[in-house]
């Protein structure tokens, strides 16, 4: 990343911070993946019980494997005997990790999901959540975020996952219904009832898609 993008991307996570704040959720700006690492932990307590979504953010800077190697107990539903269960405990976690799809300049989350389990523990149980976002996720307002969801985050999502989807052929979103499809569950997150619940990490790089 150039020096003029990378101090354009400063002042703007300033503006998101200030955003996530007047809409009752915590904002941190890291300058690269390290410091991004170092605040996540310094947000999850040593003993917790962890949660977490597919985020490859989190995974970029090193976070699941950190807590897989710490004093925590990471729900790994991956590795679990009943992967169902595993997500269902991962509601009541102290603490979920995860991406966001976009966020815009002043704060709102927006997120897609198929199986909703991301969607559903972002909007409620898990008492901690920590988000990690690159600066390439920030979006002017709703509408972009949206497109943003869709149209990048989607089609990449669903050729990760191998899906058949309109999106994972064309590239783009074709706002499709097949039976693959993973925007079953949209999440706008304009704000936060739970004082000290969401903690979203701007981290100046480009993570995740
Ligand atoms: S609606 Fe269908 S085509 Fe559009 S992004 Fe979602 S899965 Fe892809």
């Amino acid at each position: 990343m150039n020096d003029i993008v990378f101090k354009r991307n400063e002042l703007l996570a300033q503006k998101v911070i200030k955003g996530l704040e007047s809409r009752n959720m915590s904002g941190y700006y890291a300058k690269d993946r390290a410091e991004a690492l170092k605040i996540a932990l310094e947000l999850i307590p040593e003993g917790s019980s962890i949660g977490m979504g597919g985020a490859m953010s989190a995974a970029e800077i090193g976070l699941p494997q950190a807590l897989k190697a710490g004093n925590y107990r990471f729900i790994d539903r991956d590795t679990a005997p009943d992967r169902h269960k595993a997500m269902l405990e991962a509601y009541d976690a102290d603490v979920f990790i995860s991406g966001t799809n976009a966020l815009t300049e002043d704060g709102v989350l927006v997120n897609i999901d198929g199986n909703a389990n991301r969607v559903s523990a972002i909007a409620h149980g898990p008492r901690k959540l920590v988000i990690i976002a690159g600066m390439n996720k920030v979006t002017p307002d709703v509408d972009t975020a949206m497109k943003r969801a869709r149209n990048v985050a989607a089609p990449v999502n669903a050729q990760r996952f191998g899906l058949s989807t309109p999106c994972a052929r064309t590239g783009s979103c074709m706002n499709c219904k097949s039976p693959d499809t993973i925007c079953c569950q949209f999440l706008i997150t304009r704000y936060s009832r739970h004082t000290g619940r969401i903690h979203v990490i701007l981290v100046n790089d480009n993570l995740g898609f």
